[in-house]
């Protein structure tokens, strides 16, 4: 079940907590991988510990050119990419009042924008295959909203509205597009949390713990899997019931 050999996958986010999780998950089901991040260093040791069939490219997700150049060097990678995991993300959080222009956009550019082009880079070669698998990775809080977080929750929203509108594009050529929407993960990102914020959030988790970031890693498993083909433009909640949506 979930097998996913001969599959070419596309990473970005690879060097982050949630993004090592899904590429040592789909790894093990048989995956190609190809990771990207800006952080060299991690993503070559990463590959290391994969073994065959990983490549790494560096990109800052930033630069229009450097999406493009990803995109090219990727697909000549293994030929092809199979699955798109568009998981790379930021946050700039400040209270609404005090957001600064510049902390807004790079947060709509990198959580939004860069997944927006590097998608309408990738999936021209699905839809000449008839296959792809397009997940973006969204937040609780793009459901939910947070105080803090108007330009991180209005990029993770907006993810919705694209994901149902390529799903609807190409539902007909074998390529599904989905979100996961993690609730509060422990990892870098989470551990800038104090104690205190940390016991705040518990408290309203029903599972009583902080998502890992094995809880994401199976959902991308899942979700590039050949049994998830009749699953499309739809979120998968991970979040331990904190929000039933
Ligand atoms: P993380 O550990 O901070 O990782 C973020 C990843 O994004 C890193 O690999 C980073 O690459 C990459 N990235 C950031 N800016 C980039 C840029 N300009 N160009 C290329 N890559 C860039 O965060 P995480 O917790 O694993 O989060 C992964 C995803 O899950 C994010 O989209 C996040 O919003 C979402 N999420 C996380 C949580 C949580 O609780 N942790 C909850 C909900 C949703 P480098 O480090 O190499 O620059």
């Amino acid at each position: 079940m979930f097998d996913l050999n001969g599959k070419v996958v596309l990473l970005t986010g690879a060097s982050g907590g949630i993004g090592t999780s899904i590429a040592k998950k789909m790894k093990k089901q048989g995956a190609k991988l190809i990771l990207s991040g800006t952080r060299q260093n991690i993503l070559e040791s990463l590959s290391l510990e994969l073994g065959d069939d990983t490549k790494t490219i560096v990109t800052d997700l930033s630069s229009k050119e450097g999406i493009a150049k990803l995109a090219q060097e990727a697909e000549a990678c293994f030929g092809q990419i199979d699955v798109l995991i568009n998981n790379a993300g930021i946050t700039a959080d400040n209270l609404f009042l005090r957001m600064k222009d510049e902390d807004w956009d790079n947060v709509i550019n990198i959580n939004l924008s860069a997944s927006m082009r590097l998608t309408r880079q990738i999936i021209k070669g699905m839809l000449k295959r008839k296959f792809g698998r397009i997940i973006f990775i969204s937040s609780i809080v793009g459901y939910t909203g947070n105080p803090g977080q108007t330009n991180y929750s209005a990029s993770k929203s907006a993810l919705v509205g694209l994901t149902k509108s390529i799903a609807l594009e190409v539902a007909a050529r074998g390529i599904t597009c989905n979100l996961i929407a993690p609730g509060f993960i422990s990892t870098p990102m989470t551990d800038k949390l104090s104690d205190e914020q940390k016991n705040r959030i518990i408290v309203n988790i029903p599972v009583n713990r902080l998502g890992r970031v094995e809880d994401i890693s199976s959902g991308c498993v899942f979700l590039s899997s050949n049994e998830a083909s009749f699953i499309t433009g739809t979120t998968l909640h991970i979040n331990g019931g904190m929000s039933m949506i």
